[in-house]
C-alpha cells in the first residue's frame, strides 16, 4: 500500500481492489471472486451490472447528461409520479445522497412550522444510535460524539432521546418541537428495528402535538426489508421520508418525499440542488423501480430473507460461545459476535464474503435484493466457515 496517499485519511479502507462486478459477485484485480453481501452499504440493491440498469444508463448517456433545475426534467416527473403512487407521499425533491435527502427533510419540517406561524418550532427529536449523514446538520441529528468532535458547536435544534423510549420522547416535546426523526430500522447503529408499537406511539404523539413524523429510510427503504419501505410493516405512515442508497442501485441518488401538507412551506426559491434529479440519475432510478416494483420481486426478497433468518438462527444455536445475537428485517441483517466484530469481518473476508461493520459490535450483511436462495446458502456456508475459524483460533489461544 502507498505510504503517502493523495487522498484524505478519513477512511479506513480494506486492502482490496475490485475491478469488476457481476450480480452478487465482485472480482478483484487478481481475479479472485468475493460474494458481495455488503452491496456497497446497501446501495447496489440489484447487484452489479444489472442489464436493465446498464441499458438505462447507456441510453440516457447518449441523449443528455445534465440539464440543471432551470428546466423541466421529464425523468423527475416520471420517477416522482411513480414514487408518490407507490407511497404515502404527494411531493418529491431529488438529491444526490442520503445526507442531502435528510437536509431537505429537516428543512421541510422546519419550514412547515414556520409557514404555519410557528418559527419558534424548529427542534427535532432524534434517537441514540441514529445515523443520518455527515453534514453539519445531520451529525447534529445523529448526535454521535465521534462524528461531532472538533467540528465546532453542534448545530442547534436536535434533541436526542434513547431509542424505543416513548416516555423520553414525551418528556422531550416542548413548544419548540417541530418533528420527530427516526430510522424504522437503525442501520449504522447496529441493525436495530423499532417495534410496531413504538412506531404507532410516535405517530400518535405527532398527531397529538402537531409535529411531523420524519422517517429516515435511506438504508432500510427500497425493498431492503421485503416491503418497498420499512414503515409499511408497522402500518404507520410518515409526513416526510428521506430515501437514498438502494434507489440509485449504485448511481448517486436520493429523494425527500412528503405529503402535500408537510411540503406546503417549500415555495419556489426555498431550496435547490444543482445536480439533484440529474437525467442520468433519473434514468437509473426509474430502472431500479421497474425491477423492484415488478411482480413477485418483493416476495422473492422475503423468501430469500427467510433462508437467511433460518440459517443465522441455526448458526446462533450451534455457536453460542461465539454468537451473542442475530437480528434484522428482510435482507438487512446483523450478527453480534462475542468477539470484536472486526475479527468476524476479517474472518468472513478470508472466506471471500463481504459484509459491513456497524455500531453495537454488529456485523451487517446487506445482500443485493436479487440474491437467490442458493447464493444465500453459499454466503451462510462461508459465514459458518468463518465462525468455525474463529473457534479454532480461540481453542489454539487457550491451549
Ligand atoms: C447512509 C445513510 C445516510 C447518509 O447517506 P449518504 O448518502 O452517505 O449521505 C443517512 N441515513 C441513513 C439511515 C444511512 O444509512
Amino acid at each position: 500500500m502507498a505510504e503517502a496517499t493523495p487522498l484524505y485519511d478519513t477512511y479506513l479502507r480494506a486492502p482490496l481492489r475490485f475491478e469488476r462486478g457481476e450480480g452478487v459477485w465482485l472480482i478483484a484485480e487478481n481475479g479472485e471472486r468475493y460474494l458481495d453481501f455488503g452491496a456497497g452499504v446497501a446501495v447496489s440493491s440489484l447487484g452489479h451490472g444489472h442489464p436493465h440498469l446498464v441499458d438505462a444508463l447507456k441510453a440516457q448517456a447518449d441523449k443528455v447528461w445534465h440539464l440543471s433545475n432551470l428546466y423541466e426534467v421529464p425523468g423527475q416527473e416520471t420517477l416522482g409520479q411513480r414514487l408518490t403512487e407507490a407511497t404515502f407521499a404527494d411531493k418529491v425533491f431529488f438529491t444526490n445522497s442520503g445526507a442531502e435527502a435528510l437536509e431537505c427533510a429537516i428543512k421541510t419540517a422546519r419550514r412547515y412550522q414556520f409557514s404555519k406561524g410557528h418559527p419558534e418550532r424548529f427542534h427535532i427529536i432524534t434517537f441514540e444510535g441514529a445515523f443520518h449523514g455527515r453534514t453539519i446538520a445531520t451529525i447534529a441529528a445523529g448526535g454521535q460524539e465521534k462524528y461531532l468532535e472538533g467540528f465546532g458547536p453542534k448545530a442547534p435544534g436536535f434533541d436526542q432521546v434513547p431509542f424505543g423510549d416513548i416516555e423520553a420522547v414525551k418528556a422531550a416535546i416542548t413548544e419548540a418541537t417541530a418533528a420527530i426523526l427516526i430510522e424504522p430500522v437503525q442501520g449504522e447503529g447496529g441493525i436495530r428495528p423499532a417495534t410496531t408499537e413504538f412506531m404507532r406511539a410516535l405517530r400518535a404523539l405527532c398527531d397529538e402535538h402537531g409535529l411531523l413524523l420524519i422517517l429516515d429510510e435511506v438504508q432500510c427503504g427500497v425493498g431492503r426489508t421485503g416491503k418497498l419501505f420499512a414503515h409499511e410493516w408497522s402500518g404507520v405512515t410518515p409526513d416526510i421520508m428521506a430515501v437514498a442508497k438502494g434507489i440509485g442501485g449504485g448511481f448517486p441518488l436520493g429523494a425527500c418525499l412528503a405529503t402535500a401538507e408537510a411540503a406546503s412551506g417549500m415555495k419556489a426559491g426555498t431550496h435547490g440542488s444543482t445536480y439533484g434529479g440529474n437525467p442520468l440519475a433519473m434514468a437509473v432510478g426509474n430502472a431500479v423501480l421497474d425491477v423492484v416494483l415488478s411482480d413477485g420481486f418483493l416476495q422473492n426478497v422475503r423468501d430469500v430473507a427467510l433462508v437467511f433468518r433460518q440459517g443465522l438462527a441455526s448458526l446462533e444455536d450451534r455457536y453460542p460461545d461465539l454468537i451473542e445475537d442475530v437480528r434484522g428485517e428482510g435482507l438487512m441483517l446483523g450478527i453480534k459476535p462475542k468477539v470484536p466484530s472486526a475479527e468476524l469481518l476479517q474472518a468472513i473476508r478470508a472466506e471471500h464474503l463481504l459484509g459491513v461493520p456497524a455500531g453495537d459490535n454488529v456485523l451487517r450483511l446487506l445482500p443485493p435484493l436479487v440474491t437467490t436462495a442458493e447464493e444465500a446458502r453459499d454466503g451462510l456456508a462461508r459465514l459458518e466457515r468463518a465462525v468455525e475459524s474463529l473457534r479454532a483460533a480461540r481453542a489454539l489461544k487457550s491451549a
